[in-house]
């Protein structure tokens, strides 16, 4: 990894996703009913938990969820058909109404190949498979597992927000991949429904195996598109320095928690660079123009489906800040790096309730704003008292690490000159 920054939610080591396995139905099948497999399952986004344990997920096996909640088994084409037709059945989940079921990969980390050698073989690696399961229409069913396991729904947000490092990266990865099945049960080119195949990572038009009669096929069953695979969608955030590198740009919306600041953010849209977005969104949000940018580290995000990408970026000299522009931000100022090291440095700098969580997950919720709220990634610990009172715009709060612009802010603060520098 090299001297990488890893953010939360990307694992690390990641499973061995060992992708060209997802072809084969009978290595997904073998993986299916081995007792050591693990499965991690979904309902409406909402993981399943242990009870009464903060943060620790409740992984069930094969024969604890029963072959009623698991449903068919990876299909295969018919014997006799073409090679053309047979690559329509790769690893499928027929009939199309079958719960979403997704293969994550290998824990390897375990694996005595891995451990006892310098030649590991990542290529055949040993340890528990890892499936992620949709547990969306079977309630009844779900109700007394749950109660059996000793298991709850967690909150989306704040459960993940509480995993161990390499549970969120597993955690990431499945919703991320359960929530994509979930939503494109449809075909964007016709309408006729579609099915999973590759143990969940692409979905066909049905169209495609089960023709009608006197229909042209569906053009998303032909050549190069995006319909089938599932998205990542790139956000940007933004740790913005003023020339000397002793200022950060940091912004806040009106709906955001008394006190909380955090990095700029948004969408990269079509036809952009990192840098660009940088550029652009900057001058959106506040009005400033920035020179030089330079990439920093990424982070999975799960909610449903970004990649939060986080850049440095030095502004021009002699320039005000105006939040007219497209009126997002409450407010946006300058802070300089001795007050952000007290606050990163008190005991209530990163702090956020189940409150201040539910504030930003409606505000996401209402106007699609999603990657606003991702700028924070609140922790669950108690909330404390704050310093700006009511109707005052002081900073009282910054991200913690678990948001990558929490990470941002605190490498400037870190390290603040050699970055300045390299600008
Ligand atoms: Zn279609």
């Amino acid at each position: 990894m090299g001297d990488n920054v890893i953010n939360f939610y990307a694992g690390q080591p990641p499973l061995n996703r060992v992708a060209f396995q997802r072809h084969s139905s009978e290595i997904m099948n073998r993986h299916l009913h081995d007792p050591e497999t693990r499965f991690l399952i979904f309902k409406d986004g909402r993981p399943l938990m242990k009870k009464d344990e903060s943060g620790r997920i409740l992984y069930l096996t094969k024969d604890q969820l029963g072959d009623e909640i698991l449903g068919q088994e990876f299909g295969v084409a018919p014997s006799d058909a073409s090679s053309d037709t047979k690559k329509l059945y790769e690893t499928s989940r027929l009939p199309h109404t079958e719960p979403a079921l997704v293969f994550l990969g290998i824990d390897d980390r375990e694996s005595p190949t891995t451990n006892s050698s310098s030649k590991v073989d990542h290529l055949n690696p040993q340890g528990p498979a890892y499936f992620a399961l949709d547990a969306q229409s079977q309630t009844d069913e779900w109700d007394s597992l749950l109660q059996k396991q000793n298991g709850e729904w967690g909150d989306a947000r704040s459960s993940g927000n509480s995993m161990s490092d390499w549970d969120a990266g597993v955690y990431a990865q499945g919703r991320a991949l359960v929530d994509w099945n979930v939503r494109n049960k449809f075909c964007p080119a016709c309408g006729s429904p579609t099915y999973s195949l590759w143990a969940g990572w692409k979905r066909n038009c049905t169209s495609s195996v089960q023709p009608v009669e006197g229909k042209e096929p569906c053009f998303s069953t032909k050549g190069l598109h995006n319909f089938a695979y599932p998205r990542t969608d790139p956000v940007i955030i933004m740790g913005i320095l003023d020339s000397t590198g002793e200022k950060m740009l940091l912004g806040r919306q009106k709906s955001w928690p008394k006190g909380m600041y955090s990095c700029l953010a948004g969408f990269i849209e079509p036809g952009e660079t990192f840098e660009d977005a940088t550029r652009r969104e900057v001058l959106e949000e506040a009005g400033i123009e920035v020179g030089p940018v330079r990439y920093s580290s990424s982070q999975p995000w799960p909610f449903p489906s970004n990649l939060m990408v986080g850049t440095f970026g030095r502004a021009k000299d002699g320039q005000s800040i105006r939040l007219d522009l497209d009126n997002e931000l409450e407010d946006a100022q300058w802070f300089p790096k001795s007050l952000i090291q007290k606050i990163i440095s008190s005991p209530t700098g990163s702090n956020f309730s189940q409150k201040d969580y539910k504030q930003l997950e409606q505000k996401s919720q209402t106007d699609h704003d999603q990657e606003t709220s991702a700028a924070l990634a609140p922790s669950e610990k108690k909330p404390d008292e704050l310093v700006a009172k009511d109707g005052e715009l002081g900073i009282s709060r910054v991200p913690p690490r678990t948001a990558i612009a929490g990470t941002l802010i605190r490498q400037w603060c870190e390290g603040g000159l050699e970055l300045v520098s390299k600008l």
